[in-house]
């Protein structure tokens, strides 16, 4: 485990009556976390920075351990592998679950739970070799690929809680997980009585309250097509209490005789996306309780990828106007912002993109 203590307790120093007057706001705790296949960093402020930091920490780790598809012993990989019979969950795949399902349904399967067995057919839910699957195997698989199976089969409490999927079906929840966990790192936070911090769990921001000096927080959104060089951003988002989650071919992929694979698979062909965009950022409010945005938003970030822009606009404006606002970077050099956005992002004019603003 890798803890980076950056800047800690600046309230000592205004206890001991010397140095600057600073408020207890100035408290600061920043640790890095690898977890998740990802590098994240959670700043957290307040006179409670450090538990509140440490606790976001062990929510990670507890939902890594319960969903990950690769630890032969983790909930998920039970109910993977006990060929149709319904298993005991625990609270959080028993929620996940259920939200997932919704939202394959409600991206109408562009998102899809049980999109697995493809995924690891490409060598992407990690342990095996990346390959190129024939275009039989891929049918034969895709099969097997019916979020309608789990929401069917799906087993409601009271207690204990259960649930099932089909023989041979698997669920991959590695489009969600990180926007799951930004959810319950709300609560966390809160409970905390945090005034404000910045969490990044890989392409998955949650930037909560404002910054210290009372402006809003700067996100930066990677450009696609300069994954190497570092702060090579498409433009900059400025945001309070918001989630802001990013889908792109370019978080992970492998090349084969000149082609790239990546990915996030198109439930409708078992291929890796191909839809003309290059990242999708969707952006939704972080401060309603009991509301699992982060969850939502990383599910859209992944669908919408998939569909491409003009499905995604329409996605977008068929949903009630300001629930959630999209950042679209294209394949041809354009960067896309819905209209709620349009006053809180700042294009790089390095990137060369051109801005469009979308209407609802
Ligand atoms: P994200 O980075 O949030 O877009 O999630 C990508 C991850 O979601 C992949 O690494 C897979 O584990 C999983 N995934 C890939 N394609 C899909 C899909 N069509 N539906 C649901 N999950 C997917
Ligand atoms: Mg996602």
């Amino acid at each position: 485990m890798k803890r980076l203590v950056v800047y800690a307790l600046l309230l000592a120093l205004l206890l001991s009556g010397c140095g600057p007057q600073l408020s207890p706001d100035e408290a600061q705790e920043s640790i890095q976390v690898i977890a998740m296949d990802t590098a994240m960093l959670i700043t957290t402020y307040g006179e409670r920075s450090p538990a509140a930091a440490y606790a976001c920490e062990d929510v990670i780790r507890d939902l890594e351990s319960k969903l990950s598809r690769t630890d032969p012993d983790s909930e998920v990989s039970r109910l993977n592998n006990a060929g149709g019979e319904a298993v005991e969950v625990g609270e959080d795949l028993y929620i996940l679950l259920h939200e997932a399902a919704c939202l394959s349904a409600e991206t109408a399967g562009a998102f899809d739970l049980t999109i697995a067995p493809v995924v690891s057919a490409w060598g992407f839910a990690g342990g095996e070799e990346y390959r190129v699957p024939s275009q039989e195997e891929l049918d034969r698989l895709l099969e097997l690929v019916d979020y309608n199976a789990v929401y069917n089969r799906y087993i409601t409490p009271p207690d204990p809680p259960r649930a099932a999927i089909g023989p041979g079906q698997a669920i991959d929840l590695g489009g969600v997980a990180k926007g799951y966990a930004a959810d319950k790192i709300v609560e966390v936070l809160r409970e905390h009585e945090v005034p404000r911090a910045n969490i990044n769990l890989g392409g998955n921001v949650l930037a909560y309250g404002d910054r210290p000096d009372g402006a809003p927080w700067r996100v930066g959104i990677q450009d696609p097509a300069r994954v190497g060089e570092q702060n090579a951003f498409a433009g900059v988002l400025e945001l309070t209490d918001s989630f802001a989650v990013t889908s792109g071919g370019y978080q992970r992929y492998f090349e084969q005789d000149g082609k790239r694979y990546h990915h996030i698979i198109d439930p409708s062909t078992g291929y890796p996306a191909d839809s003309g965009l290059t990242s999708v950022t969707v952006v939704a409010p972080a401060e309603l309780e009991g509301c699992l945005n982060g969850t939502m938003c990383d599910a859209y970030s992944t669908a919408l990828f998939i569909m491409g822009e003009e499905k995604a606009l329409d996605f977008w404006r068929d949903r009630s106007a300001g629930a959630f606002e999209l950042v679209l970077v294209t394949e041809d050099g354009r960067v896309v912002v819905t209209e709620g956005l349009a006053d809180r992002f700042t294009l790089d004019e390095s990137s060369g993109y051109t801005l469009e603003v979308a209407s609802s």
